[in-house]
């Protein structure tokens, strides 16, 4: 077996089975890719519509492609007819898009809420109060080509385990009240990467985004 393989092999071993793996595979080639494939792996995440798209092409077609990345409204409109799952929806007017988009391509598209738990102002993502409002207000849930799934949160870039797993709990947190109070049907929460997702874990998250320990460093 190849290092990815290998990789791939260790990392299902670890995860229950309840928890689903992205594999997250931005800025390597098809032929890495390709090798994860075979290894039995069908679900990819990537960080760039351009790159997504690209990849989908030359890829067997029954990958399911995660968009996890911060999308621009204006380049939803190319990976809309394939798009599995859309990770980082964080503003009424993308996710607006995305509903318009869908429609025109005859689909409803899964997607998750981005929420912002980490310390550092770069990362994405809705204040639990901000997304509550327009939970509240029923501009979200009335787009009826989007599903909402669940949300989706990154930690702060911090070796404070505690810290990471405060931030997780909280996330866990909001989407336990969302789904009790507005989204009943929600069942995705997207938490954790290569070096937090084991508390990510224990803090609830039923889907992990995993790049550098399945596919190594990334070369950007
Ligand atoms: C790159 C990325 C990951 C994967 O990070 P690793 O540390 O390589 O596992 C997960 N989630 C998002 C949103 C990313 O951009």
């Amino acid at each position: 077996m190849g290092k990815i393989a290998d990789n791939l092999t260790r990392i299902r071993e670890s995860l229950p089975e309840q928890v689903t793996l992205v594999a997250v595979s931005k800025f390597h080639p098809v032929e890495v890719l390709r090798e994860a494939y075979q290894a039995g792996q069908r679900i990819f995440g990537e960080s760039r519509p351009q790159e997504l798209t690209a990849k989908y092409q030359e890829l067997p077609k029954d990958i399911e492609w995660h968009m996890i990345g911060h999308l621009q409204t204006n380049k939803v409109k190319y990976i809309a007819p394939f798009v599995a799952l859309i990770h980082s929806v964080d503003s009424l007017k993308l996710a607006q898009t995305i509903d318009k988009e869908a429609a025109k391509v005859g689909r409803t598209i899964d997607v998750l809420l981005q929420l912002h738990i980490a310390q550092e102002e770069t990362k994405f993502g809705w204040d639990a109060a901000e997304l509550e409002h327009f939970l509240q207000n029923g501009e979200l849930t009335a787009l009826e080509h989007i599903r909402i799934r669940g949300l989706m949160g990154m930690a702060s870039l911090t070796d404070d385990m505690e810290q990471v797993r405060n931030e997780f709990r909280t996330l866990h947190n909001d989407f336990v009240t969302f789904r009790e109070k507005y989204l009943p049907a929600m069942d995705v929460l997207s938490m954790g990467m290569s070096g937090d997702y084991s508390l990510a874990i224990e803090e609830g998250a039923t889907m992990v985004r995993i790049g550098s320990s399945i596919f190594g460093a990334r070369e950007y």
